[in-house]
């Protein structure tokens, strides 16, 4: 008998089963991107990470959570980005480390 336990890896694997949110947040994204209030933000020019002012097209849409991870494009979570942070944020981001910290429970061996 062999027992059909080997499915489980697909649940690790959830970017599929959002993709109707990802493809809703990304047209969100879009329209926000046309909204007098990013077109706001951009005249601002204030880069949300360093802080430092560029030019809007120096500047990108950036989502502090990022859509995949069940982030929305709406103010508060959409800010601009200067396009180095916006790479840089790509390999580490505070969200990225709350994730890590929650997605890995520490593994608790009872010993008793
Ligand atoms: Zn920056």
């Amino acid at each position: 008998m062999v027992l059909e336990t080997e499915e489980t890896m697909t649940d690790w694997i959830e970017i599929d089963r959002d993709e109707k949110h990802i493809a809703h947040e990304k047209a969100k994204a879009k329209e926000l991107r046309k909204s007098g209030w990013w077109k706001q933000q951009l005249a601002v020019g204030l880069c949300h990470y360093c802080g430092q002012k560029f030019p809007p097209e120096e500047l990108t849409m950036d989502h502090i959570v990022p859509i995949v991870r069940g982030g929305k494009s709406k103010k508060g979570n959409v800010v601009p980005a200067c396009k180095e942070c916006n790479n840089k944020k790509k390999y580490l981001t505070p969200v990225e480390i709350l994730m890590n910290q929650t997605d890995s429970p520490e593994p608790e061996k009872s010993e008793s």
